[in-house]
């Protein structure tokens, strides 16, 4: 079994939760693309974790946590990752860890370029992209320049060494022309003698690893970070990550392009939220903003950056369950709405006085109002409700409206973010 669990909104859906959920039947939970920017929140018996590279498996003992070669790995935050998990119990060996060789290096001086360029458009447009500033798009552009460093480079730092004072004359050319200080050869080897050399143990060909795992029959779980309206082709661009957010480049982003996925889960939000900049339709202002924002508690996980809300948004949705291929959704945080009397939700966009119900291309999208439906609310806590027969009518009801207006089936609720805070509804 070859399980992809992908974001269906702009990210923060609930991925972490689902897999920390899901991944009780698989034996190997893998990551596939992304870096330090994601912030996948698991709470569970161990306690209230954050995890930004390491895969959401890492938590469970029985499951292999593979980060594949679609990664970009900032080596001194996943060494700090781990030395946190290990304070907090948590086992982490290259036996249940393992890090492709072929995953990218996100290094200082990505980190540097990307607060240097999103200041510049700030200063010179008003329009930031709204990265999280961590480097991800430098290094991606860097990596399709063939100019980036790759874990398995660690395991020979001779040749490595070699190799940078060339790229750093390069990048400094763009460093200089911000107006910064060049960035120092003893620098980066210090900082890859520091942070790469006790990462060593864990690099391996995750390829090989996955295709013998999938050949002894072993379940297999992609991990998506972000969701289908970050995905660097098919989301909000330029508001959007710098990798594939979708499932159909899991088994590329894992190091497997010779498997393909059995099946594809959705995860999807009850409401949407969106961090960062961009067009966001449904997006609420002021007071209503305010309130969904506080009951969700909706401020970024690795960020700490309020989120925007706003009700659900079927057109959106229904694009990113296309552009994930899902089978199957996960409904999460459906216990948000459980105070209001009336729900909302973004049926439709109207442009030019037209209704439209497919999402359209992001120019087009700033132009676009929503159309809004109400439906009744349930009005009472259903966070302790843990079969479908305990859940309110109207909770019944809105699950139903969602699956049919996004023409999908909606396999599991969640109502709490505890690990055993879930419904199965089939
Ligand atoms: P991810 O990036 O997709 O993994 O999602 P995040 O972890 O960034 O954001 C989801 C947030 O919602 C986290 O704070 C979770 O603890 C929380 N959460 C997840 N599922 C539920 C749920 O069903 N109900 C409530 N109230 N909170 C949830
Ligand atoms: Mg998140």
């Amino acid at each position: 079994m070859l399980t992809s669990i992908c974001g269906i909104n702009w990210g923060d859906e609930g991925k972490g939760r689902m897999v920390d959920l899901l991944s009780e039947k698989f034996d190997v939970v893998c990551r596939y693309q992304g870096g330090n920017n994601a912030g996948h929140t698991v709470i569970n018996e161990k306690g209230r974790f954050i995890l930004n590279l390491l895969p959401s498996g890492i938590l469970r003992e029985t499951v292999v946590n593979v980060m594949g070669c679609g990664m970009v790995i900032d080596i001194k935050h996943l060494c700090g990752e781990m030395e946190n998990l290990r304070e907090a119990g948590i086992k982490i060996t290259p036996q249940n860890l393992k890090i492709s060789d072929k995953a990218i290096i996100t290094m200082p001086y990505h980190v540097l370029q990307d607060v240097m360029e999103e200041d510049r458009l700030t200063k010179a447009t008003g329009k930031p992209y709204g990265s999280t500033r961590r480097g991800i798009s430098p290094v991606y552009a860097d990596k399709y320049m063939k100019k980036a460093f790759r874990m398995g480079e660690l395991l020979n730092p001779e040749l490595m060494y070699k190799r940078l004072p060339d790229i750093l004359e390069w990048k400094n050319m763009t460093v200089r022309a911000y107006g910064f200080e060049p960035v120092k050869i003893e620098d980066m080897i210090a900082y890859f003698e520091t942070y790469g050399k006790p990462l060593r143990e864990y690099i391996c060909d995750t390829g090989l690893y996955l295709n013998a795992a999938n050949k002894a029959g072993k379940n297999i779980m992609f991990e998506a970070q972000l969701g289908a309206l970050r995905d660097i082709d098919f989301g909000i661009v330029p508001y959007t990550s710098s990798s594939s957010t979708i499932a159909a480049y899991a088994p590329i982003g894992a190091g497997v392009p010779n498997l393909k996925l059995t099946n594809s889960i959705g995860i999807m939000k009850a409401y949407s939220s969106c961090v960062g900049a961009g067009p966001f339709t449904c997006e609420y202002f002021g007071e209503k903003a305010e309130r969904l924002r506080e009951l969700g508690g909706e401020y970024g996980a690795a960020t700490g950056r309020p989120r925007r809300v706003g009700p659900f948004d079927a057109v959106a949705s229904r694009y990113g369950i296309r552009c994930q291929g899902a089978d199957e959704i996960a409904l999460t945080k459906l216990d948000v709405l459980d105070s209001y009397e009336e729900i909302e939700i973004c049926t439709h966009y109207e442009l030019d006085g037209k209704i439209i119900d497919e999402f359209p291309f992001t120019d087009v999208l700033d132009e676009c109002k929503p159309v809004f439906e109400k439906v009744k609310g349930w009005n009472c806590d259903i966070s302790a409700c843990r079969k479908k027969e305990e859940l309110p009518e109207e909770a019944l009801a809105y699950i139903r409206l969602l699956e049919k207006l996004c023409d999908c089936k909606i396999k599991y609720v969640s109502v709490g973010a505890e690990r055993d805070a879930f419904i199965e509804m089939y």
